[in-house]
Order: structure tokens, then C-alpha cells, then sequence
């Protein structure tokens, strides 16, 4: 169960629809979490196994990854649109 504190930060994604489902995320995780698969609807991962290590952020190819809180993934639908 999460604590869903507004303050903590989880890996969030700045535009889902530019993931290419490659699965690198995944692949490169220590904790053998599928990023791509567990975005909620806040564009968070909500998953407590995710130790914030920031690996699936520096390998994700089109670099939608962060690690942010949920006020700012909240805002970060429509914002970034990286070409
Ligand atoms: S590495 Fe990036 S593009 Fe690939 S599945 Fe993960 S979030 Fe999507
Ligand atoms: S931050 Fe680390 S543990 Fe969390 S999903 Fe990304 S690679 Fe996995």
C-alpha cells in the first residue's frame, strides 16, 4: 500500500502516448519492474517494489521517464511534446 504522500516522488511518465512500449524500461529495472505497464492515472508508477533508482529514466529512449511528485505529473500530460 502506497502513502501517496503529494511530496513523494515516484517515476512518473511526461507523455504516455510517445512510449513505444520497447520494454527497455523493463528490461534494465534491478527490481524487475515494467515501468511502461504500470503508469496509473496520475502518469505515476504506484508500485512499491520501485526502489527510485532512476535506471528505466536514463535508458528510456525518448526520455518521457522522471522522477517527480504528483503535483508536477499531473501537469506534465499535455506539456512536453519533444518533436
Ligand atoms: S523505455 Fe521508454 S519508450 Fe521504452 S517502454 Fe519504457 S517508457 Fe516506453
Ligand atoms: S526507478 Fe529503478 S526500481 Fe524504479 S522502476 Fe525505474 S529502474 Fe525500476
Amino acid at each position: 500500500m502506497g502513502l501517496g504522500k503529494r511530496t513523494d516522488l515516484k517515476i512518473s511518465v511526461s507523455n504516455k502516448d510517445l512510449c513505444r512500449s520497447c520494454g527497455k524500461c523493463s528490461k534494465v529495472c534491478p527490481m524487475q519492474l515494467a515501468p511502461y505497464k504500470e503508469f496509473s492515472d496520475k502518469n505515476q508508477i504506484d508500485n512499491e517494489h520501485c526502489i527510485r533508482c532512476s535506471t528505466c529514466v536514463k535508458n528510456c529512449p525518448v526520455e518521457i521517464l522522471y522522477l517527480g511528485t504528483e503535483e508536477e505529473a499531473k501537469g506534465c500530460n499535455l506539456e512536453i511534446s519533444r518533436k
